[in-house]
């Protein structure tokens, strides 16, 4: 396992992947059964992220995170220096599809 990253804001940990859309999406590091966002390893040791489908569910190889802007708790409010490091219509993208 890589050392693990921590959020600049929080400072919770974090892991650092990228999507489909090769944009850096910062998931929180501890799976989520309950999270929206499928990542996994590629063979060079990249985190990958994506949205299951219908399509494509969630594979065995892959495990369920949330992405990290939705729990980041800044301790004061400097959410925009933590909020501009991802990409911000993706992660609204993807707040929409919630239930
Ligand atoms: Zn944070």
């Amino acid at each position: 396992m890589p050392a693990p990253s921590y959020c600049r804001v929080c400072g919770a940990a974090i892991r650092w992947t990228i999507t489909e859309a090769r944009k850096r999406l910062a998931v929180d590091a501890a799976p989520d059964p309950s999270g929206n966002t499928a990542v996994s390893r590629d063979g060079r040791g990249t985190w990958l992220s994506r949205r299951p489908t219908g399509d494509l569910p969630v594979a065995p190889y892959e495990r369920l995170h949330t992405p990290h802007v939705a729990t980041c708790l800044p301790p004061e409010p400097e959410q925009t220096r933590c909020l501009g490091l991802i990409n911000l219509s993706e992660v609204r993208e993807q707040e929409d599809d919630r239930p």
